[in-house]
């Protein structure tokens, strides 16, 4: 258990506790908006959606073929076709002795029991031959089988996939709640960035966490309040600060969180609000940052770009997710059999970029080659992250963690 108490200023924290410190911190969204269903994926529902309706809203066909009644092909006379029942339209009542030409989809003619496959019908003129055994409901769709009339088809708190909005869809909703998005303000900080498309001075780099941010805050469907790069200079970071803090319900920021000479992030948020610095015992990752300026909440990652990209998809989406009005925000996790040795123990959880492969009917998972946090080229190679506990050992064909970027990146 976690003590509540703590002060995460005070140790190295684990990845359970600063997740853990973060996601109490984490206030969900309040306002509420009606989006129409075109808008509707990505958006978390702001209340449980109801059907008014059944779905399907009568017994109906699940083939093409023939409705009958089951009893008269039982008998072995013959049937006469008296009607045919395209999806869309109502059939008239059917006689003994009768059967219709129905279509999938098509309502079953009052008097009908059973559809029997046109694969296994011989039509000639108006006569027709069943050349199979049939029995009461077969191919039949009953009405209210997907969904019945008041039924509660999704919570709120659902962020809503296609297959969602396709379910509000199929029950004749047009509009539904949604909680407004959030606004995420953002900033890189470093005097050595210099913007794609620039000419890079001596001990320049090119920034790319902006591009890094901004790809995963779309993930997220929040909107992006983008402040571009910032110079290291507390006047500048102060500056940045208040200027994001006018509208974002969360800045963050990736670089300037350690503690040496030129990072302001610390100094500024001390003067406009208040900050937790904490080292937390991961890799890549380490120092993080959480606090408050006025109403925004902030969140500080690391500058090394994988390092940002490790913390905003552990730490970063999480806690947008439950700003977002979500309950369930932590990935899911695999198991997956390593292909690999992993003999030196540290210290600190590793979260390692590997690739999966399947070999033999196992998912097997390969490290890249150079795990150094300034190696953004493992992120673009991995297909997700091997979880290595603090203080183990793995050894080819152990059981190991597996968090996809499917999953991260979604
Ligand atoms: P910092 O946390 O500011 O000390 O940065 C750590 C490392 O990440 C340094 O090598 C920085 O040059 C690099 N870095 C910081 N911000 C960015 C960025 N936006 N894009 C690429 N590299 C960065
Ligand atoms: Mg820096």
């Amino acid at each position: 258990m976690i003590d509540p108490c703590f002060n995460p200023n005070d140790k190295m924290l684990t990845v359970d506790e600063a997740l853990h410190f973060l996601l109490e911190r984490a206030t969900p969204i309040v306002d509420k908006e009606q989006v129409d269903l075109f808008s509707a994926r990505g958006r978390v529902l702001a209340e449980d959606v109801h059907s008014t309706i059944n779905v399907p809203p009568a017994d109906n066909t699940a083939m093409d073929g023939y409705a009958l009644r089951a009893a008269d092909v039982a008998k072995g006379t013959g049937l006469t076709v008296s009607q045919r029942i395209p999806a869309g339209t109502v059939g008239k009542r059917l006689n003994a002795g009768e059967a219709a030409r129905i279509f999938t989809g098509a309502p079953i003619p009052e008097g009908a029991d059973a559809v029997v496959m046109q694969e296994q019908c011989v039509q000639e003129g108006d006569s027709l031959t069943v050349n199979a055994e049939v029995c009461v409901g077969d191919h039949i769709r009953r009405a209210g089988e997907d969904i019945q009339a008041g039924a509660k088809i999704l919570p709120a708190g659902t962020r809503l996939r296609p297959q969602d909005v396709g379910l509000i869809a199929s029950v004749g909703i047009p509009k539904i709640a949604v909680w407004r998005k959030p606004r995420v303000a953002i900033f890189s900080t470093g005097d050595e960035l210099v913007a794609p498309g620039e000419a890079v001075g001596p001990g320049q780099i090119y920034n790319s966490n902006r591009f890094i941010l901004t790809g995963l805050l779309q993930t997220l469907d929040c909107e992006i309040i983008d402040l571009g790069s910032i110079p290291d200079s507390l006047a500048a970071t102060v500056n940045a600060l208040q200027e994001a803090s006018k509208n974002a319900d969360l800045i963050m920021t990736t670089g300037g969180v350690s503690v040496g000479e030129e990072d302001y992030v610390k100094a500024a948020l001390d003067q406009l609000g208040s900050v937790d610095m904490w080292r937390v015992a991961m890799k890549p990752g380490k120092p993080v940052a959480f606090g408050k300026v006025a109403n925004s909440a902030f969140l500080g990652l690391p500058g090394n770009p994988v390092s940002a990209f490790a913390t905003f998809c552990l730490f970063a989406r999480p806690f947008i997710l439950r700003m977002m009005g979500i309950e369930d925000v932590m990935p899911r996790r695999m198991q997956v059999m390593a292909d690999f040795d992993w003999p030196k123990e540290g210290p600190r959880r590793e979260f390692v970029r590997a690739q999966l492969h399947t070999d033999e009917g196992v998912v097997k998972a390969t490290l890249y080659p150079s795990q150094s946090s300034g190696v953004l080229t493992s992120t673009v190679w991995a297909h997700g992250l091997v979880e290595i506990p603090e203080h183990a050992t793995v050894k080819r064909g152990d059981s190991i963690t597996w968090l996809d970027f499917f999953e991260l990146l979604s």
